[in-house]
């Protein structure tokens, strides 16, 4: 039996067939990470939860082979200067200076009121899909193009949102990228906010790059999940706009509709509540969106060799 046994290890070819992209996403890990986040507590930057998630997401690039870089900037806010750090992890990166890149990023900042605000879906569920965006491209990394993992920070406003108070981290990030001379290589972007919601619906965001869209629309038909996005189309001011306005094609992958339509600001009687918790997440929200952005990566991926 030594020789038939040899034969078919022999048989095996050089490159056996292996996970792709969008099947390594581990959806329980996803919540469990989210869970983890949410334990840290109020999240808000200079926050003690805030230093634990950046520990964790620094931890989590390092064990998955990511390169570690930091945007790190002193914001002026309506309550004075705010010390910001943007994350970045970037996987697959090759020798080629011309490599194209792709974004996915989300922020992990929560609100600084109310008092006891923990965010499970609103920066809890953002922060943990990049921390198994990251596990996924260290299992199964892309042939083409290098993928950047970017947890923005102070996304929230610090008083209210405004066109001055809000998107901090992205702004300072993506002018940077634009002074850098980045931009022609950034294939695109997808935004990733408040996906953890039991009660999926993802919008059709209508300042996002339809074509862009166009990539997460065919990769949810394609997994059976066409029923949890795009049935309303609203416009949401979020961190994709500050890529958009450097020329950046981006889209805000997010579910705009938090718990009964009841509240005063629009976006669900749960959002920016103390009723963000853990219980109005789920991990197959976590897993549906985690699958689909990773295929419609995977797709794009295909068309820039
Ligand atoms: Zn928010």
């Amino acid at each position: 039996m030594l020789t038939l046994l040899l034969a078919a290890a022999l048989a095996v070819p050089a490159h056996a067939p292996r996970v792709s992209l969008h099947d390594a996403f581990n959806g329980p890990q996803c919540y469990r990470y989210n869970q983890q986040i949410v334990g840290f507590g109020m999240r808000y930057p200079g926050s003690p939860g805030h230093a634990k998630t950046e520990a964790l997401i620094k931890s989590v690039i390092a064990r998955d082979g990511g390169i570690l870089e930091t945007d790190d900037f002193v914001a002026q806010t309506p309550r004075g200067p705010v010390p910001v750090h943007n994350i970045i992890g970037k996987f697959n990166v090759s020798k080629d200076p011309d490599q194209p890149i792709f974004i996915l990023a989300g922020h992990y900042d929560t609100l600084f009121q109310p008092k006891g605000f923990v965010g499970a879906n609103d920066g809890g569920s953002s922060t943990a899909i990049l921390l198994s965006f990251a596990d996924a491209l260290h299992a199964a990394p892309p042939t083409h193009m290098q993928i950047w993992l970017v947890w923005t920070d102070l996304e929230e406003a610090v008083k209210s949102f405004t066109a001055t108070d809000g998107l901090y981290g992205s702004k300072h990030l993506a002018h940077k990228l634009l002074t850098e001379g980045l931009v022609p290589r950034i294939k695109g972007f997808f935004l990733l906010d408040m996906i953890g919601d039991k009660d999926l619906d993802v919008d059709k965001e209508s300042q996002s790059t339809p074509w862009l869209q166009d990539f997460i629309a065919a990769a949810a038909r394609k997994l059976h999940y066409s029923q949890y996005f795009f049935k309303y189309s609203t416009a949401i001011t979020d961190d994709q706009v500050s890529f958009l306005n450097v020329g950046i094609p981006s889209v805000d992958i997010v579910d705009a509709t938090f718990g009964p339509m009841t509240s005063g600001d629009g976006m669900g009687a749960w959002h920016h509540t103390l009723q963000d918790t853990m219980d109005k997440v789920s991990e197959h929200s976590l897993n549906v969106v985690g699958r689909t952005t990773l295929l419609a990566v995977e797709m794009i991926d295909s068309q820039s060799g």
